[in-house]
């Protein structure tokens, strides 16, 4: 049986900067191959996935999350080496510590623990591991997911490890994210001397009360697990910088993040129409960056709680809010999906740490999960 403490030890110090492995999967894949998992090793293009499964049966539990960590910034701001982990007062410091090589060592101690005590335990155990989680996500989880449908190989529930706690481990997990849109938008004038604007069609002049009326657009009251859809202009371009031209065009780049109350159609309907009836002539193009999901009450959000309040004695909050996570890429195919990572607080920031009495209550957690889900 391994130690959390010396196998997150072991993955930190693995130099595995975004999208390097730097062995770290091997290492994950050889604990799982001794108690049984099947192991397949993914790789597209520069990116190195695992998909690793214990049993034939559904249902499929999956642990998610990536090996990658982001550049360490300016070594001499480091107290300790990134790479040489170490710990301090109770802390282990290093680079991935909190985000995400901590909760993987929780994740293969918990499960080593449950398979000796159920090694008999109904539907599967799987791993969904990649390392390319923090840089551009086109040949990590996307593209596993899309070979395990294309197989019908089917997720029933998905714990991803990021690191969901704000205060104390497990005080918030992530039952879901918020959709984001963005919007680039050209409205279309014509260009001439401001001294003779007959001749000339102001594209800022005609945009700004169909933008002023976007901004204070209402577009849904959100609902438990959301807030309200929120509507941002975050880039404005227009003119040519001379006092005396009428610019030709005017450039708007709007985001939305939405909940699961409108669909991003929905609110691409209600920009058009809008900008119709204000008599506009632009052009618009849209980027889809993710698709809100929510798990809602089911067996998965029911096991994380309870997991939650048996090992710490307080209730935990699900909560929506936050960037993206792989999570998105899961729930499309039916999967839920809940987020529980140790504490945020120093991810992605130079001397990254988590606590190690948090990784040892991290395990038991995703343990009790294990057990809730895959025992009678
Ligand atoms: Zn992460």
């Amino acid at each position: 049986m391994s130690n959390v403490i010396d196998l997150a030890k072991d993955l930190i110090s693995r130099a595995s900067v975004t999208p390097l492995d730097e062995g770290c999967q091997p290492l994950m894949a050889d604990h799982l191959s001794k108690i049984g998992f099947n192991i397949e090793s993914m790789v597209f293009h520069d990116t190195t996935n695992l998909w690793a499964r214990r049993g034939t049966e559904a249902p499929v539990f999956c642990f998610a999350g990536h090996t990658d960590v982001v550049p360490t910034g300016d070594l001499s701001r480091w107290h300790t080496p990134p790479f040489d982990p170490t710990i301090i007062d109770g802390y282990l410091h290093g680079r991935g510590a909190a985000d995400m090589k901590g909760s993987l060592a929780a994740m293969i101690v918990a499960t080593e623990r449950f398979v000796a005590k159920h090694p008999n335990h109904k539907g599967s155990i799987a791993y969904l591991i990649t390392s390319d989680e923090e840089g551009p996500f086109i040949n990590g989880t996307p593209k596993v997911i899309e070979t395990l449908e294309a197989r019908n190989e089917k997720i029933t529930w998905a714990l991803v490890g990021e690191p969901s706690s704000t205060h104390k481990l497990g005080d918030v997990v992530k039952n879901g994210r918020r959709g984001s849109l963005t919007g680039n938008l050209t409205v279309k004038g014509i260009q001439g001397h401001v001294a003779y604007p007959h001749l000339a069609d102001n594209p800022i002049h005609k945009a700004s009360p169909a933008l002023a009326e976007l901004a204070q657009m209402h577009w849904d009251n959100g609902n438990e697990f959301f807030p309200p859809t929120s509507f941002q202009i975050a880039n404005i371009n227009g003119g040519t910088g001379a006092s005396n031209v009428i610019p030709g065009d005017l450039k708007v780049m709007f985001n939305f993040r939405y909940s699961t109350e409108v669909t991003a159609e929905e609110l691409i309907q209600r920009v058009l129409s809008l900008l119709d009836a204000h008599g506009l002539d632009y052009d618009i193009d849209w980027v889809f960056n993710g698709l809100p999901f929510l798990t809602g009450d089911g067996p998965l959000l029911e096991a994380t709680k309870q997991s939650i309040r048996e090992v710490t004695g307080y209730d935990t909050d699900p909560q929506t809010s936050g960037g993206t996570s792989d999570g998105r890429f899961i729930a499309p195919t039916g999967a839920q999906v809940i987020e529980l990572g140790p504490v945020n607080a120093t991810i992605h920031k130079i001397n990254e740490c988590v606590s190690t009495a948090d990784l040892e209550l991290l395990t038991l957690c995703y343990e009790r999960i294990l057990e809730k889900l895959l025992c009678d």
